[in-house]
Parts: C-alpha cells; structure tokens; sequence
C-alpha cells in the first residue's frame, strides 16, 4: 500500500510530497497546522474523523494570525482530507496533520511578501499517553509563551518549540508529561494537551487567557459533562498548588483523547488511581469518537463509502 498526501493541489504519493531545503517555514516556523484523529470502528469496518469541520475551522484562525492565505475554505478542506485518507485505505486509528506554511524558496524573516502553500497527510497512529493507568506528570520549569510573545491560540509551528522544551525536561526526569504554568504563575497546559481538574462534582480548566490553545477536546469534555452528565466547568485560573490537592486530573487532545493523571510533583492525586469522575467522561468519548453514540454522530466523518 503507498501512502498519499495532498500537497501542491493533488493528492500525490507521500515519497514524492518534497519541500526545498530553502522553504520560508522550516527556517522560521512559519506555518500553522492541526492534529485529526481518525478512529477506526472495527464493527462497521469504518474510519471516522473525529469533529474535522472545528478543525479546520480553528486552522483558518490560526493563518489569519500568521497572514496565510489558504486557498481553501474549511469545507473544501474536509472534502480533501477526506479524499486522501480513503486513498490511504487504512484500517487502523490515524491521525491527520493538515500543514499551512510560507513556502517561499527566500531567506528574510517575516510575514508578508510570501507564498503560502497547503498540504495534508495521514498516519498510523495509536495511543499518544497511557490512558488506561493514568500519567505522572511535572510542573515544568518553562513558562507558556505569552499572547504577546507567540500566540498561543494558533496552532503555530514555530510556538511548538516551547512544548518540545517542555516535553523532553519532563520526559528526561522520568514523567510522562509536562504541565507549563503561565509568566504569572498560573496552571496553562501541557505540551500538546488542556488540563482539567476536578474538585467536588464540578470540572475546573484554565481559561483562554491563561494563554492556552482552545482545544476541540476540551470543549468536546466540557459538552460532555454538562450534557450527559450534569457537571459544570469552571474556567478559572489554577494555582500550581491547587493540582496538589484536587481529587481528579487529566487532560485533553486529539493525540492524548483523554488521559489521567495520577501523579504530579511527587504527589498523588486523590489517592493515586484514575477517578470515578475521569473515566466515566473518557468511557463516553472513546465511545463517541469511535461512531459507537448515535447522538453525537455528526461529530464523526465517515471516510468510507458503503
Ligand atoms: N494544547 C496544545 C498546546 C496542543 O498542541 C493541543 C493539541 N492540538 C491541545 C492543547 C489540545 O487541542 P485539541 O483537543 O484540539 O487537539
């Protein structure tokens, strides 16, 4: 089976989807992206892509902070991806990376003045975290970029460079994943995830002025629990100190779904074992994602025809 990807206006086989070495984006982080998953459904022999429309949505965001023209609207996107993933044939979970970049062959940093080109490709792709026994994690000793530095509501590439540093600190001191506070403190998010807590029976996650990416699974979780559920969420700054002492944690995000944490800083959260409260809301969305609840369908694209 080759793998295709959809770059410059056709869907080409991946071994041939090739950039210059001179490309604007690779030298100054110029681009924006997105993660979908795919989730296949053994039963039906289906793939569904998990609430694709939000994401292209946000990446149309995410360009017009950085000036890049997609030629594309979110729809048309969809239409695309849903095209290359079918010629893939994959049965199997994947995750698709939509990639918008300043594809000028020109060294001069900047914004304008600049092509932009589109391309999207599609991978193999199981669990990101462990989400069955829950992750140990760290406040990081990197702060989240600032709105006023990067934006952090854009999926920007080169902001990214702040998660890695976080990422691997954490991941070389022996935790699965790293919670970065803000310049004043505050609890953000993790590398590539939004952090929820709970206290009592109500959700509590930092607000988008806390300088996190609003994320599609953290609003997913927030519908969720109201909907289906009753609990409320809270967004409110979070002191550091507060994930000592709350009763659950996990965070959220198309890699990570949703993903316990039962430790942070040394310390167990509740009593160290995933909560009643994280897995019934992570019970749900697995379900969700996989097409399995006929009420939240519409969230999922179903890439083969029947
Ligand atoms: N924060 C960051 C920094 C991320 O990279 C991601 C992954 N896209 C998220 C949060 C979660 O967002 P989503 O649920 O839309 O994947």
């Amino acid at each position: 089976m080759v793998p295709y990807a959809f770059f410059k206006g056709k869907i080409v086989p991946l071994a041939d989807a090739k950039i210059s070495i001179l490309t604007h984006a690779l030298h100054y982080g110029t681009a924006c992206f997105e993660g979908i998953r795919g989730n296949w459904n053994d039963e039906e022999q289906q793939l569904y892509l998990f609430r694709m429309l939000e994401h292209y949505q946000r990446l149309h965001k995410s360009c017009k902070i950085i000036k890049i023209d997609l030629p594309y609207s979110p729809e048309e996107l969809c239409r695309i991806t849903v095209e290359m993933v079918e010629k893939n044939g994959y049965k199997e979970d994947v995750y698709i990376r939509p990639l918008a970049y300043k594809s000028s062959e020109q060294v001069g940093v900047r914004l304008h003045n600049l092509e932009d080109s589109f391309c999207v490709f599609t991978v193999p792709f199981g669990n990101y975290l462990d989400v069955t026994k829950g992750i140990k994690c760290c406040t990081s000793t990197w702060r989240r970029i600032d709105d006023n530095v990067i934006p952090a509501r854009g999926k920007i590439t080169g902001l990214y460079v702040n998660s890695a540093l976080a990422k691997t600190e954490a991941f070389e001191n022996g935790y699965e994943e790293a919670i970065l506070l803000t310049q004043d403190g505050h609890v953000s998010e993790g590398s590539g995830e939004n952090i929820f807590i709970v206290s009592g029976n109500k959700l509590i996650t930092p607000p988008v002025y806390d300088n996190i990416l609003q994320g599609i699974t953290r609003d997913t979780i927030i519908n969720l629990a109201r909907d289906e559920f009753g609990i409320e969420t809270v967004e409110r700054s979070i002191d550091r100190s507060e994930l000592y002492i709350v009763d659950e944690c996990f965070m959220t995000g198309t890699a990570a779904h949703v993903t316990p944490v039962t430790e942070i800083d040394h310390r167990k959260v509740g009593d160290g074992e995933v909560g009643p409260i994280s897995s019934k809301l992570q019970e749900l969305y697995f379900e969700i994602v996989r097409g399995k609840n006929s009420k939240y369908k519409s969230w999922c694209t179903a890439v083969y025809k029947k």
